[in-house]
C-alpha cells in the first residue's frame, strides 16, 4: 500500500466530511425550511380566514335564526298580531344579545301596523321600540322599551316618518313577491356610517293567508371593525366581499360606499384604492393562489361562506411571501451560521489533533530521519500530551541515549584497540624484519631497507657500497660441534660484524652462513679497513677453540651509483664471493 502522509490522512478525510456534512445539512435544512415556510404561510393564512370565516358565520347566524323564529311562532299564534306591543317586547328582547342587530320588525298585511326593536350600532344605549301606530296612525315614531308595557314613553319630538307604511317599502314587497325568506340588498343604514343587510320574510297563517312580514337586520361595519383590528402580519390583506366583488368589509380603513348626489355607490375590489385588492377582483376563484402585485408576491387564498338562502359572500386574505420567505430567510441566515460553526468546530479540532498529535510526529518523524542521535536526544521532554505520543518520544530519546552511550564506548574501545594494534604491528613488523638468531635484519628486513638506502645515497650523491661474507666450511662447525654450537657461532660472527660498523649501516643475515652489508656514505678505504677489523677479530678473539671461523668477502663500492640498481650490484659481490671461495677462501674481493 502506499504511504500516507499524516496530515493528508488527517486533513483530507475532514475536509470531505466536513464539506459533506455541511452540504447535506444545509440543503436538507433548505428543503425542509422552504416546506415548513409554505406550509406556514398556508397556514398562517388558512387560520386567518378560518377565524373570519366564523366569525362571519356566527355574526350573521341570529339574522335567520330570529327571522325563523318569529315567523314560525306568529303562523301558530295569528293572534298575537292583535297586541303587537306585545311583540315589540319579544323583538326588543330577542336583540339585547346581539348589539349590532339594528332591526327585528313586522308590518301587518291586513292594515300595515309596523312594530320594530331597534337600536343604534354605534351606541349600545339606544335600543328602543319604533312603531307607526301606536301615537298616531302611520307616524313612525320611536319609544321607551319598559318592560311592563313594552312600548314606553316616547322618546322624540317629531316622528321619523309621516304615513310610514312598511307595505310599501322593499323588505315587505320583495318578501311577498319571493313567497318565502329573502336577503336584502347590502347597503348602508340612513343617518349611520354602516353597510347592513337583511332577511325578510312572509309569515302566512295555517290556511296560507299571508297575515304579516318579519324581518330582521344586521350593521355590517362589526365586520368592518373586525377586519381592520384582526391581528395580522404586515403588509396582509383580508376582505369580506360579495361574488360580484363589492365590499362588505376589509383590513383596510378605506370606506366602503361613497353617496354622490343622493346616490350609494359601494366600493368593489375593482374599484378600490388598493392596487392589492384591485389585483384581487381578479381573481375570486375559491381557492389558493399565488398573484404578483407592484412586484411583490403574495399568497391569496378565497373562500366562500355559504349563508343560508342562498346568499354566498367571499372571504379573502393575502399575505406577502416576505413573510414566510423572510422566516426561510432568517432561519437560513441561523442555519448557516450552523453550519458554519460546525465548519470552524471541524477546522479546530483538525488543527487541535494537528497540533498534538501531528507536528509532535512530524518533529519525531524529522528527527529520526536526520539520522542524528542529538536531533533526537534535544527533542523537548514534553513534546506531546497525548499519551502515546509522550511514551513514543520518551523511549526514542531513552534508545537514542542508550544508542549514544554505547558509539561512545565502542570509539573509545575502537580507538584503544588501535592503538594496540599498531603496536603490535610495529613489532610484527620487527619480528618479521629481524633474524631471531642473530638479531640483525633478515632476508624481509634487507629488502626493505637495502632499497631506500640506495635511492638515499644516489639522491645525495653519496659513495654506496655492498658487501656479502659467508663462513668458510660452516657445515663443518655442525658437524663437528653441533647445531648449537653452530648457532652460537652465527652469533658471534654477527656480533663481530656490528662492532665493526656503525649504526646506520645495514647489516643482514642474507641466507644461511651468509651476511649481507649494505653501506652508503663510506669511503672504500674506511670500508676495507673495517673489513680487515673484522678478519683481524675473529683472528684475535676466535670464536670456537679449535677451529678458525673465518669468512670470504665479495665487495663492491662504488663512488657514485650512477643509476645503478640493486640486482646487479648484488650479482657482483655475489660473484667476487665466489671468486673468494674459489681462490682459498678467508678474503676480500673486491
Ligand atoms: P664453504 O667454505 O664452501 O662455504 O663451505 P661450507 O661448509 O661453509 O658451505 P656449505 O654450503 O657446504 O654448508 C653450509 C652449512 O651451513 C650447511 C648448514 O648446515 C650450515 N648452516 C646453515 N644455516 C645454519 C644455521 O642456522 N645453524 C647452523 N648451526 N648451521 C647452519
Ligand atoms: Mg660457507
Ligand atoms: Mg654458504
Amino acid at each position: 500500500m502506499a504511504l500516507v502522509s499524516l496530515r493528508g490522512l488527517i486533513v483530507i478525510p475532514f475536509v470531505i466530511l466536513a464539506t459533506l456534512a455541511g452540504v447535506t445539512v444545509y440543503t436538507l435544512s433548505n428543503v425542509t425550511l422552504s416546506n415548513v415556510s409554505d406550509n406556514v404561510g398556508l397556514h398562517y393564512m388558512q387560520e386567518v380566514e378560518s377565524r373570519v370565516y366564523d366569525r362571519v358565520t356566527e355574526f350573521m347566524a341570529p339574522l335567520s335564526v330570529l327571522a325563523e323564529l318569529n315567523r314560525d311562532a306568529i303562523s301558530h299564534h295569528p293572534e298575537w298580531l292583535d297586541d303587537l306591543d306585545m311583540l315589540a317586547g319579544r323583538f326588543y328582547e330577542q336583540a339585547i344579545p346581539y348589539p349590532y342587530m339594528t332591526f327585528i320588525s313586522l308590518a301587518t298585511a291586513s292594515d300595515g301596523r309596523y312594530i320594530n326593536s331597534t337600536r343604534d350600532p354605534f351606541g349600545n344605549a339606544s335600543h328602543h321600540v319604533a312603531t307607526n301606530y301606536t301615537n298616531s296612525p302611520g307616524s313612525l315614531e320611536a319609544f321607551e322599551y319598559d318592560p311592563y308595557s313594552y312600548v314606553g314613553k316616547h322618546i322624540e319630538s317629531e316622528p321619523a316618518y309621516k304615513n310610514y307604511d312598511p307595505r310599501s317599502r322593499p323588505f315587505y314587497q320583495e318578501a311577498v313577491q319571493k313567497q318565502g325568506m329573502v336577503w336584502s340588498s347590502i347597503s348602508p343604514y340612513f343617518g349611520y356610517h354602516s353597510l347592513g343587510v337583511g332577511l325578510s320574510v312572509p309569515i302566512y297563517d295555517q290556511a296560507g293567508e299571508l297575515l304579516a312580514v318579519t324581518a330582521t337586520s344586521v350593521a355590517l361595519v362589526s365586520l368592518d371593525n373586525y377586519l381592520q383590528n384582526i391581528d395580522l402580519v404586515d403588509n396582509s390583506y383580508v376582505f369580506l366581499a360579495e361574488t360580484n366583488g363589492n365590499l362588505i368589509a376589509s383590513s383596510n380603513t378605506n370606506p366602503l360606499y361613497q353617496t354622490i348626489d343622493g346616490a350609494v355607490q359601494r366600493v368593489s375590489l375593482a374599484s378600490h384604492q388598493s392596487p392589492v385588492f384591485r389585483q384581487a377582483a381578479k381573481q375570486l376563484e375559491p381557492g389558493v393562489h399565488h398573484v404578483d402585485i407592484l412586484d411583490k408576491g403574495y399568497l391569496y387564498n378565497v373562500r366562500a361562506i355559504e349563508l343560508p338562502y342562498g346568499q354566498t359572500w367571499l372571504i379573502g386574505v393575502l399575505i406577502p411571501d416576505s413573510y414566510y420567505k423572510g422566516m426561510l430567510a432568517e432561519l437560513s441566515e441561523g442555519l448557516l451560521i450552523v453550519v458554519a460553526a460546525i465548519f470552524i468546530s471541524i477546522a479546530l479540532l483538525g488543527s487541535l489533533i494537528a497540533r498534538y498529535i501531528g507536528q509532535p510526529i512530524l518533529r519525531l518523524n524529522s528527527a529520526v530521519n536526520a539520522h542524528s542521535l542529538s536531533q533526537i536526544r534535544t527533542l523537548p521532554d514534553t513534546l506531546s500530551h497525548v499519551k502515546e505520543i509522550h511514551s513514543l518520544n520518551q523511549g526514542l530519546q531513552k534508545m537514542a541515549g542508550d544508542l549514544s552511550d554505547v558509539m561512545q564506548n565502542l570509539e573509545q574501545k575502537v580507538a584503544q584497540r588501535t592503538s594496540q594494534l599498531k603496536d603490535e604491528n610495529e613489532v610484527l613488523l620487527e619480528q618479521s624484519t629481524t633474524d631471531e638468531l642473530t638479531g640483525l635484519h633478515n632476508r624481509r628486513g634487507f629488502n626493505f631497507l637495502s632499497e631506500q638506502a640506495r635511492q638515499h645515497a644516489e639522491q645525495h650523491g653519496k659513495p654506496f657500497a655492498m658487501v656479502l661474507c659467508d663462513i668458510d666450511f660452516f657445515k663443518q662447525v655442525n658437524d663437528t660441534h653441533g647445531h648449537n654450537v653452530g648457532d652460537e657461532a652465527l652469533s658471534a660472527v654477527a656480533q663481530v660484524l656490528k662492532t665493526n660498523f656503525r649504526e646506520s649501516d645495514i647489516i643482514a643475515r642474507y641466507g644461511g652462513e651468509e651476511f649481507m652489508l649494505v653501506i652508503a656514505g663510506m669511503e672504500k678505504d674506511e670500508l676495507m679497513q673495517r673489513l680487515q677489523s673484522v678478519r683481524q677479530t675473529l683472528v684475535e678473539q676466535p670464536i670456537l677453540e679449535d677451529v678458525s671461523v673465518t669468512l670470504s668477502f665479495g665487495v663492491t663500492h662504488l663512488q657514485t651509483l650512477d643509476g645503478k640498481n640493486l640486482g646487479d650490484i648484488i650479482h657482483d659481490v655475489d660473484t667476487k664471493l665466489y671468486q673468494a671461495k674459489n681462490t682459498g677462501r678467508d678474503k676480500i674481493i673486491d
